[in-house]
């Protein structure tokens, strides 16, 4: 089953969000991370432009998403901008946007997080920051590692443990964008959590939607 996917808009102020309505799932990683390589690898096309390209940025994106054969999209994936490398702390007051924050927190279709670490490197103090951030708010989330595919079999399996010492209290999910691997899996949760957020009763087999 294909997707469908549009982007809808760019907002920079939080009196631009659109109205809540569909459970939405936010895209979150330091830059470069490989955020837009993964919501275009769960939508199968080129939807989230990368980085390099200015303008939209510092903007949280907002795309909406149809299942083919259903009248009314189903969810919204948001794309927010990327952090630096510099302490999260500050970022999260002051350097990042902030319209960021009363987006996280307050944000009532906000139905999950994903906190998108390469599992290349270790977990960097922004990451951790982010994560602390995110459990004081109790906002579900899902941590995924990616460009898993640049790491032999062992290597990932030692990168992930090291990674689950570092980041505790984070569930870790691995995804390649080059390979697809992950993707079904990201897809279960994202279901479920969408699904959870809408009250509905979970369904006993998620499928993920095949490009
Ligand atoms: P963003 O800045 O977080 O949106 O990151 P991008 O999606 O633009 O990706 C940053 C860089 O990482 C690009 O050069 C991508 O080609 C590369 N990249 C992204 N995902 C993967 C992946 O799954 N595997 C590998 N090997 N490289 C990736």
């Amino acid at each position: 089953m294909r997707i469908l996917s549009r982007f809808l808009m760019a907002a920079t102020d939080a009196s631009q969000f659109p109205a809540p309505a569909l459970p939405e799932v936010a895209f979150l990683g330091r830059s470069n991370v490989g955020k837009s390589s993964v919501i275009n690898a769960l939508v199968g096309k080129k939807l989230a432009k990368t980085s390099s390209i200015p303008g939209r940025t510092r903007s949280i994106n907002f795309f909406e998403l149809r299942w083919p054969g259903k009248p009314q999209p189903e969810l919204i994936f948001t794309d927010l901008p990327g952090y630096g490398y510099a302490q999260l702390s500050r970022e999260i007051s002051s350097r990042w946007p902030d319209f960021i924050e009363p987006y996280l927190k307050e944000r009532p279709c906000l139905a999950l997080c994903l906190v998108l670490v390469d599992v290349n490197v270790p977990a960097q103090p922004s990451d951790i920051q982010l994560l602390e951030f995110l459990c004081g708010i109790e906002r579900p989330f899902v941590v995924l590692g990616t460009k898993s595919d640049r790491l032999s079999a062992n290597q990932l399996r030692n990168a992930l443990e090291s990674l689950g010492q570092e980041l505790p209290q984070a569930q870790i999910l691995p995804f390649s964008a080059r390979t697809g691997a992950g993707r079904e899996e990201l897809w279960r949760q994202i279901r479920e959590a969408t699904d959870a957020h809408r009250g509905k009763r979970k369904p006993e087999r998620v499928e993920a939607p095949v490009k």
